[in-house]
């Protein structure tokens, strides 16, 4: 198999082999002029869905168990594959979603780095949790055996990928590294926005998985729609947990398909999030312009399609408010359109913010210019008050893309108000200087309860892939507040843990083995050491 682009073939990979589905063809489009991108993708039919979900079962055991040089060196070997392809992974991103080449080559970066970086985190040996409590023999007035703990990977894992992030969400994304690192066949379900470049990242994969010599059920990419082949993927009893980053209805189908299987299993969907951002009145004492600058550039960059884009930002009542609002209301103009992803994505955001600026006491602060081409709306900035807000559900439902609501608030108690009825986020923003520290430790315990990332002084639209990161938060940011679908935390959605107890050394696997022959840190009688026993 070849990472050569010229020559896609418009076919899904079935465990390692390239084959045309048995149901109707489509085309990726070119969102800038609505044109349809060769080659046609055939979508595959029920019954090749099973040659995917056979072929994960049967690469399970071998794939789990793989030695982790070995394992770690299949991570670093995917990543350098898809460096191999060059300039033109990034042209044909670009052709089949509109975003800018820098834009698509920083995310390359990142989906190369994310998948490195679990290449570490296997070499390390820390997923494994190790944990021992070493037999007591002595103790009164019964004895304890020895009980070892360690976390083993859930099984084969369905991956839907974004449409935003067609590399660092997508096929090689996040969802799909930490699933392989944690030891988990993957099934991808390649967006219909971006079928090449999923084509191009799924070669690049499955010449690793041949390569390396594993079984070539250790990975698929499936063309086919949500509704049919989506649905029976997260239905068969192979799959045994799903990730996924889109719309609320799409991860909440999903979820409801997850939860209805005679076993169900868990769905880590990442969905819908406004991203309040919250200016505390020292924050906008000295250069509100700036300010509304700042604010304008996080609300319109990458057409606003950023999960953590501003979609709703607090501005104090008084001078420096009204100074931010009149400077949005000035420089919004000069906020050029971005072409967006689909035409479709397009047409929502059209409907979102028709509905929004219909609601009463909504008003219009100030739209941008439309961009060239086609599918890039002119950016909106619209206006409401708490009460408002409390009021009307629709204020907080997601537009996704270039489109954000200011709140003008009059009281620390009143912002607290209104923080407590927010549904779950990913971020929440604090804009402050040393002036405001006392109203935003105020504000500090009922954001904690609502998102999964707080950040200062900065904006929301970047999320660094490390280990400390966290890309969750309760519903409907996601569907399990209790993960990150970014960093190296991720892996955890895909392990469990198993312990053993009473167990003769011959028969412990190796992450437990008395002698610790992979020089894992293990917690022993909960204390975290790199000796033996
Ligand atoms: P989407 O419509 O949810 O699609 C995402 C993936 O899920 C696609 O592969 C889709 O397949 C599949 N899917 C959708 N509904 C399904 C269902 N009922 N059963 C099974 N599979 C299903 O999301 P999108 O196309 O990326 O974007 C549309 C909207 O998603 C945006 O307007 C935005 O609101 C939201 N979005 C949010 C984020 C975020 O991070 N918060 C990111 C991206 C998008 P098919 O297309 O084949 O049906």
């Amino acid at each position: 198999m070849t990472t050569n682009t010229q020559n896609l073939s418009g076919q899904s990979i079935l465990a390692g082999a390239a084959t045309t589905g048995n149901g109707r063809a489509v085309h990726g489009y070119n969102p800038a002029t609505n044109e349809p991108l060769e080659p046609a993708y055939s979508l595959i039919d029920l019954d090749q869905l099973k040659i995917a979900t056979a072929a994960a079962a049967e690469a399970f055991e071998s794939f789990r168990s793989l030695e982790p040089a070995k394992h770690a060196d299949f991570l670093d070997a995917i990543a350098e594959n898809i460096e191999a392809v060059g300039a033109e992974l990034a042209a044909r991103a670009m052709a089949e979603t509109g975003l800018p080449e820098a834009r698509l080559t920083g995310e390359r970066g990142r989906t190369t780095g994310q998948l490195r970086l679990f290449a570490k985190v296997i070499r390390q040996g820390d997923q494994h949790g190790v944990r021992v409590d070493p037999a007591l023999p002595d103790r009164a007035p019964l004895p304890r055996v020895d009980i070892r703990q360690r976390k083993i990977a859930v099984g084969p894992v369905a991956v839907f990928g974004a449409s935003n992030f067609p590399l660092a969400f997508s096929t090689a994304g996040g969802d799909t590294a930490s699933a392989l690192a944690a030891g988990c066949p993957v099934i991808f379900k390649a967006h219909n926005a971006h079928p090449g470049t999923s084509e191009i990242v799924g070669r690049a994969i499955s010449k690793a998985v041949a390569d390396f010599g594993l079984h070539p059920g250790v990975f698929s990419l499936v063309y086919g729609p949500g509704a049919t082949i989506g649905q029976a993927l997260v239905a068969d009893p192979v799959i045994k947990a799903v990730g996924f980053t889109g719309s609320r209805s799409g991860g909440t189908a999903l979820m409801a398909t997850a939860a209805a299987r005679p076993e169900p299993i868990p769905v880590y969907a990442e969905m819908s999030s406004i991203n309040p951002v919250i200016f505390f009145a020292g924050a906008l004492s000295e250069d509100p312009a700036a300010q509304a600058k700042a604010y304008l550039g996080s609300v319109s960059g990458s057409s606003g399609q950023l999960c953590t884009a501003p979609g709703l930002v607090f501005v104090p009542t008084g001078a420096g408010g009204d100074a931010f609002a009149q400077a949005i209301s000035s420089q919004a103009p000069n906020t050029a359109g971005q072409t967006m992803l689909t035409e479709g994505i397009y047409n929502s955001w059209i409907q979102g913010v028709e509905a929004l600026g219909g609601q009463p006491g909504v008003e219009l602060l100030g739209r941008g210019t439309e961009g060239a081409g086609q599918n890039a709306p002119a950016p909106a900035i619209y206006s409401s008050s708490v009460e408002q807000l409390l009021e009307n559900p629709v204020l907080q439902d997601e537009i996704f893309g270039a489109a954000s609501l200011v709140i003008r608030y009059d009281s620390a108690a009143e912002l607290v108000t209104a923080l407590s009825k927010l549904e779950g986020q990913l971020t929440a923003t604090l804009q402050l200087t040393d002036a405001d520290h006392e109203t935003a430790a105020a504000v500090l315990p009922t954001l904690e309860t609502k998102v999964g990332r707080i950040l200062v002084n900065g904006w929301p639209t970047g999320v660094e892939v490390g280990h400390a990161m966290v890309h969750g938060g309760p519903f409907p940011a996601t569907s399990d507040p209790q993960t990150t679908s970014v960093g190296t935390l991720a892996i955890e959605r895909f392990l469990r843990p198993v312990a053993y107890q009473n167990f003769p050394n011959a028969l412990l696997p190796r992450p437990i083995a008395k002698d610790n022959p992979w020089n894992l840190t293990r917690r022993i009688d909960g204390t975290l050491t790199t000796t033996g026993e």
